[in-house]
């Protein structure tokens, strides 16, 4: 508990039942990597998931991402006439989701650490009640 409260002076005491049952803290880093980071093809071997595109969490997108991954890289694989054209037809599909993907995620990492970060999380989730809305007008 006081290493909560030293480095976390300030906090709402909400917090405190969980770190006071913690036996232990563990920091784990968040990778990410180079929204535009690309690799040459290889004939038999790539990536898919997180071990092609690891990114934070604040877009809530890595399963999503893993997933579509499997599929197109599957569905290149049914329909190229070779293995080595069906990885490079993925990679190229996946580099480009994964660009934009991760320029949302690191932007909205910036906001979700921001000092204003409360109010523009806040006002991110309203702009999509409205977009609902509109949408089902
Ligand atoms: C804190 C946190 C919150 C997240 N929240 C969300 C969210 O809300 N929504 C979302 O969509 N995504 C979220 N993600 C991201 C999501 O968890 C990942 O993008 C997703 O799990 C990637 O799937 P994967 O199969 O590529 O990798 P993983 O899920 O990491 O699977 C890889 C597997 O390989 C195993 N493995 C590793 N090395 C070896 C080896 N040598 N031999 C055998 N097995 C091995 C690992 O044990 C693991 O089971 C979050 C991630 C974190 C860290």
């Amino acid at each position: 508990m006081a290493w909560f409260h030293t480095n976390f002076a300030g906090w709402s005491k909400l917090w405190e039942p969980l770190f006071a049952k913690a036996t232990s803290m563990v920091w784990r880093p968040l990778l990410v990597c180079p929204a535009d980071q690309r690799w040459d093809s290889k004939p038999n071997a790539t990536l898919i998931g997180d071990a092609a595109h690891v990114m934070p969490p604040y877009a809530g997108e890595g399963v999503n991402m893993a997933m579509l991954d499997a599929l197109v890289l599957s569905r290149a694989l049914l329909s190229a006439t070779d293995i080595a054209s069906a990885i490079a037809s993925y990679e190229a599909e996946m580099f480009a989701r994964m660009q934009h993907m991760t320029e949302d995620t690191m932007s909205n990492t910036e906001m979700f650490y921001a000092p204003d970060a409360s109010e523009r999380v806040v006002n991110m989730f309203r702009s999509f009640a409205g977009a609902a809305a509109v949408t089902s007008a």
